[in-house]
């Protein structure tokens, strides 16, 4: 699965994530947050745990068939077998 990660600017490196996350995503360097989004398997785990939701996990793949399927159902097509 694709995801992209977002941390917003009210992160304060509390690493709370950083210790969480099953898969090594984040690591604290100095005075900033590295992501390795690649890694990520969308458990959303540190979304909820953030204590200052600065963290969002989004599905590329999921936000893809939503488009998709939103563009049939406006222009009227049959979604049957898609
Ligand atoms: S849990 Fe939230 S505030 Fe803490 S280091 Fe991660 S992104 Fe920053
Ligand atoms: S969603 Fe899960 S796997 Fe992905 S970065 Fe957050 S804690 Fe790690």
């Amino acid at each position: 699965m694709r995801v992209t990660i977002r941390v917003g600017p009210s992160c304060n490196l509390c690493r709370i994530c950083e210790e969480y996350c099953p898969v090594g995503v984040f690591e604290i360097v100095g005075r900033s947050l590295h992501v390795k989004q690649e890694l990520c398997i969308y458990c959303k785990g540190c979304e909820v745990l953030c204590p200052v939701k600065a963290i969002e996990v989004v599905a590329l793949d999921e936000d893809l068939e939503i488009s998709r399927v939103t563009a049939l159902r406006g222009s009227g097509s049959a979604l049957i077998g898609s």
